[in-house]
Formats: structure tokens, C-alpha cells, sequence
């Protein structure tokens, strides 16, 4: 049985499918990424797959190991890019009810530009 079904109509697989506009900032094969709507420090990303995961336990679970290696990589490109490789950053992905997530399409937040 499916971990926990995926909801086709969450806000971040309408901005994987173009349905709502939003500036995308990094994107391949599998991975997308963009700023956060409500940025909760000076650089506040998310990036996320192109694949239907609902959370981390999902996508650890189930997502090939080019798909999990493509993830972690564009985190690390992004950091790169937005100037935050070497002053530092933090990462956080808020898994199920406990862990506080709201979008149920797995996503890892990056969050720099000022001592956390
Ligand atoms: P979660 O609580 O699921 O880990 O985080 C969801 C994040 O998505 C929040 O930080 C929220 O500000 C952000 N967010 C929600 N809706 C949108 C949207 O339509 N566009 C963008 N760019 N970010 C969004």
C-alpha cells in the first residue's frame, strides 16, 4: 500500500504543471526550484523534485537514487548561486503532521543570508 497518497491538486505540483506562475530559479530533469513566497530570511529557497513525493519518508522510500542524488546537488548549485556556500545556510524539510508541513509535495527549504 502507498505510504500516503499524493494530492495531484497541492499548490507546488500546479507550479510543476505551469498552472500558477511563479519565477523558477533552477531547474533539470528532476529538480525545480524557487523563492519561497513568505521568505523567512534574507535568502529563503525551496527546491524540490519534479516527482510526485508527498514527503521526505516518500521520496527516501521510493524515489530512485539518481532522483535523491539530483535533489541534494541542486541544493547544493543553489547555495553556490545565491552566494551562500561559504557564510553558511540552513536546510530544513518539515515532514507530516508532526514536522509541520503544509505543502504535501516533499520540498527542502534553504535558508541563509544572515546568522540563523
Ligand atoms: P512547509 O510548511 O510545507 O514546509 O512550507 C511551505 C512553504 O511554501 C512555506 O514556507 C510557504 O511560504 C511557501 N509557499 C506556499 N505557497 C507558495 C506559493 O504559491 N509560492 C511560493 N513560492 N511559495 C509558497
Amino acid at each position: 500500500m502507498a505510504y500516503k497518497t499524493y494530492d495531484n491538486d497541492n499548490i507546488f505540483a500546479k507550479i510543476l504543471r505551469k498552472e500558477i506562475p511563479c519565477d523558477i530559479i533552477f531547474e533539470n530533469n528532476h529538480v525545480i526550484a524557487f523563492k519561497d513566497l513568505h521568505p523567512k530570511a534574507p535568502i529563503h529557497l525551496l527546491a524540490l523534485p519534479k516527482g510526485a513525493y508527498v514527503d521526505m519518508s516518500d521520496f527516501t522510500n521510493n524515489a530512485s537514487t539518481e532522483e535523491i542524488a539530483a535533489l541534494f546537488r541542486a541544493v547544493g548549485e543553489l547555495a553556490k548561486t545565491y552566494g551562500i556556500n561559504d557564510s553558511g545556510y540552513r536546510i530544513i524539510s518539515n515532514c507530516g503532521i508532526d514536522g509541520g508541513q503544509e505543502i504535501p509535495h516533499l520540498h527542502i527549504h534553504i535558508l541563509g543570508g544572515k546568522q540563523l
